[in-house]
């Protein structure tokens, strides 16, 4: 199987990128529990040594992807959506938050940490970036990759906001490639 791919600019987007392709090119990185923690260690949402599998996380993994892409594409064309999945997710995953003396620094330094090993606590960081793309200007950023096969989205942060493919390895030389065979084609 493929890596899971990190080309979106952006966790959420990372994150409803874990599905992508059609037929025998679909791969699910969130298709079982023990994935779905393999792809939040992989985004670093986890650390790398994590080891527990709660049950019932690739479930409500997928179950947040959807309404991700249903809440963006709400943002997006401004029609109301009931916030109520994510609100109950960034409530009961809400991370400890606390201030402890740094040796380093000989400062105080602030904390943020996962509160628990509850699925919700385990999502939370995906549930706070999707709720922090829905409320900002960033939202009109927000590409599908122009390649017709592919489904990637990613947000486009470059100066001329001309990105037009996934990437270029990926889809953009392909496209080019293709671009320059049709072209010629018709010249000869
Ligand atoms: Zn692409």
């Amino acid at each position: 199987m493929n890596q899971p791919y990190f080309l979106a600019n952006n966790l959420v987007l990372d994150f409803i990128n874990s599905e992508y392709g059609t037929s025998d090119e679909y791969h699910d990185y969130l298709s079982d529990d023990e994935s779905t923690v393999a792809w939040l260690k992989s985004a670093g949402c986890l650390p790398t040594d994590y080891s527990e599998v709660p049950l019932g996380i690739s479930e409500k993994a997928k179950k947040l992807r959807t309404v991700s892409r249903e809440m963006i594409d709400s943002a997006i064309s401004a029609v109301e959506y009931d916030p109520v999945f994510l609100n109950n997710l960034l409530d009961r995953g809400k991370p400890a938050e606390y201030i402890e003396w740094d040796n380093t620094s000989n400062n105080f330094k602030r904390i943020k940490q996962r509160k628990n090993n509850n699925i919700e606590s385990l999502l939370e960081p995906i549930g706070n970036s999707l709720a922090t793309l829905l409320c900002s200007e960033e939202i009109r950023s927000i590409r599908q990759c122009e390649a017709h096969d592919c489904t990637l989205v990613f947000l486009d942060k470059t100066k001329s906001h001309r990105r037009r493919w996934c990437s270029m390895s990926l889809c953009g030389n392909r496209k080019k490639v293709a671009a320059f065979r049709s072209r010629k084609q018709q010249s000869d």
